[in-house]
């Protein structure tokens, strides 16, 4: 884990710690707490799933609060890989333990901060799996943050927690809100002027089938699940056949983004000639893959460039790896040999003897639900 910044000197302390997603309940919990005239640093959690580092300044300005963004995502993947204890929510969100994880960690910089409690937006009865009553409790108890857990947007049907018994926090400007509705977080937008709504959540993508399926397969078939796996997941279309993985950019974007992040010893296909995308091919573990596969992969990846197909001939895929093609400082362009470079006359051809395949949600819906009952077993 790790943060963006470094703030613990004695000048620098804080009433309150949050946790702060960037949706709505997040936020007014915040503005909720600062209008006692308490001060609150925001932790905003970041990792493949789920966090928008990037608008920290942008919410700091327009919501008037200080952010801190931390980075979970180490502690996260681990949570996926050894599977999460109290199982996932619909799609593959462990909403429970992601809620633990991110309170002890909140708990560890209160401390930091100097701070004397922790603020969650979290209002009883919305969401169906992590903010029931029982489930608040659970959350509560196994993050051991029972004495210092605040949630000022419900804290009324709650009992009252040690920093308002004594004073620091006035009980009676705490909130009830309760349910799924989202009038009163909507009147209490408008009361505090917020030139922007956020959405009611942060955006979760293990919340969402179209990644879920994406994430799934990380999980069945990678040696060890890392966090470049899952970033790697997070770009392109995904293709797979058992434990071979191939990421095919769409756009300049994502060609751009897989040659950032895909690791030294993967292999980088680009076709000489013809426009087309980048593709990634996955060596876990350095696990070479033999030339054969090498060979289905070029051209399945020839297959993605509409020019080569029309011409109708073979046409020449450039195999390396992506430390020779680093050490080049080559950008993915077509200029320049490369050490250790392997040429491939291919036809392109979608459907190959390895036969690549794109998750499908039913079928992950059933191997997710299998998987946890196995773990139950
Ligand atoms: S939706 Fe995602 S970020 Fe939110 S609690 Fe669930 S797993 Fe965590």
């Amino acid at each position: 884990m790790h943060s963006d910044t470094n703030t613990t000197s004695a000048d620098n302390r804080y009433d309150a710690v949050a946790l702060l997603s960037g949706g709505l309940d997040s936020i007014l919990a915040v503005k909720v707490i600062q209008d006692q005239g308490l001060r609150v640093k925001c932790l905003h959690f970041v990792s493949p799933f789920f966090g928008k580092p990037h608008k920290r300044r942008h919410w700091e300005a327009i919501y008037g609060i200080d952010i801190e963004n931390v980075d979970i995502s180490e502690d996260y993947v681990r949570l996926l890989t050894e599977r999460p204890v109290y199982g996932f929510g619909k799609v593959l969100n462990p909403c429970v333990d992601c809620k633990i994880i991110m309170m002890r960690k909140a708990s560890e910089m209160m401390h930091r901060y100097g701070a004397r409690f922790i603020i969650s937006g979290e209002v009883l009865g919305q969401r169906p799996m992590s903010q029931r009553q029982d489930t608040l409790n659970v959350i509560r108890r196994d993050a051991d943050v029972r004495e210092v857990l605040l949630r000022p947007l419900c804290a009324k049907h709650l009992d009252p927690t040690e920093v308002e018994l004594s004073g620091l926090v006035d009980r009676e400007r705490l909130l009830g809100i309760k349910g799924r509705g989202r009038s009163e977080q909507l009147a209490l937008a408008k009361h505090y002027g917020f030139a922007e709504v956020p959405t009611p959540g942060g955006g979760c993508k293990l919340a969402e089938k179209e990644n879920a399926r994406r994430y799934w397969p990380v999980l069945k078939f990678s040696p060890k699940p890392s966090v470049r796996d899952f970033k790697l997941s997070n770009i392109g279309r995904q293709y797979w056949a058992e434990d071979k993985w191939m990421i095919v950019g769409r756009n300049q974007m994502d060609n751009t983004a897989l040659l950032k992040v895909c690791g030294d010893d993967d292999l980088i296909f680009r076709l000489r000639g013809f426009p087309g995308p980048i593709a990634v091919g996955r060596q876990f573990e350095g696990k070479a893959w033999a030339q054969e596969e090498i060979a289905d992969a070029a051209a399945f990846t020839a297959s993605f460039s509409p020019k080569s197909v029309q011409s109708g001939q073979d046409v020449t895929v450039r195999v390396s790896c992506a430390a020779d093609l680093r050490k080049q400082g080559d950008s993915g362009s077509e200029q320049g040999p490369v050490a250790n470079e392997m040429l491939f006359t291919v036809t392109p051809c979608r459907q190959t003897p390895i036969g690549w395949c794109e998750s499908e949600w039913p079928v992950v819906r059933e191997e997710i639900r299998a998987d946890m009952r196995d773990k139950r077993a």
